[in-house]
């Protein structure tokens, strides 16, 4: 799905269809149209939107069920789902959360509010599939469980601290970005803790100590000089 999003826009309403299509089209979206719920799941299953704008009242099958059937196909279950509720239908707008909608908007909307409301699940979303909340890394000669805090080099489990874990934790989620001693300290240390900034060299000479092959030449955990560390993931590969 490379260049612009895809967004599909279910809506019976002929005049509300062409105001989103309108606004969505100025934002750069590639925009495809439905006027059914039944015409919604073929153009869904047929393009693959990145996201769906579903309107809840519509003839035949209704946004509600529509939103149903996409929680239960395989390949569409992901797509996030705008839902668009008339005003005061508390309850299907509860309902269609429940149905796995991951914003609803009330109509009348104004236009911008609703490309912002888009702009925010595309962004959610792409979030979700770029970092995955897993429960481990795996990458050639590291494995790192966040679960039971065991991590192993070269297939054989290694001793770490608590701080130490957390520490290499906190790298193997943020790749290739450079992070100074302070903001270690804040993002693994935690704000209320007082240590000395000296307190992350120390910990991450412990750590190449488990971790790099000679950590006299580290791969891993690079020092950036004058800035700080950062961890580099593709050395753990041969
Ligand atoms: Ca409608």
């Amino acid at each position: 799905m490379a260049g612009k999003p895809s967004i599909l826009i279910v809506e019976d309403e002929a005049d509300i269809r062409e105001l989103v299509r309108y606004h969505l089209d100025q934002e750069g979206y590639a925009v495809n149209e439905a006027d059914s719920g039944e015409k919604a799941l073929e153009r869904a299953a047929a393009t693959r939107p990145a996201l769906i704008i579903l309107d809840l009242m519509l003839p035949g099958t209704d946004g509600l069920e529509v939103c149903r059937r996409l929680r239960t196909d395989d390949t569409l279950r992901e797509v996030p789902v705008i839902m668009l509720t008339a005003k005061g239908t508390e309850v299907d707008r509860i309902l269609g959360l429940e149905l796995g909608a991951d914003d609803y908007i009330t109509k009348p909307f104004s236009p911008r509010e609703l490309v912002a409301r888009v702009r925010a699940v595309l962004r959610r979303a792409s979030g979700a599939s770029a970092a995955p909340s897993q429960e481990t890394f795996s990458r050639g000669r590291l494995q790192v469980n966040f679960d039971t805090y065991e991590a192993a080099v070269d297939g054989k489990a290694v001793t770490l601290s608590l701080r130490e874990f957390e520490l290499l934790k906190f790298f193997v989620q943020h790749p290739h970005r450079v992070y100074d001693r302070l903001q270690l300290l804040d993002l693994v240390w935690g704000q209320d803790v007082h240590v000395e900034p000296r307190t992350v060299d120390v910990h991450v000479r412990r750590l190449r100590k488990v971790i790099e092959r000679d950590d006299s030449t580290p791969e891993l955990l690079l020092t950036v000089r004058g800035v700080g560390y950062k961890f580099n993931p593709d050395a753990l590969e041969p």
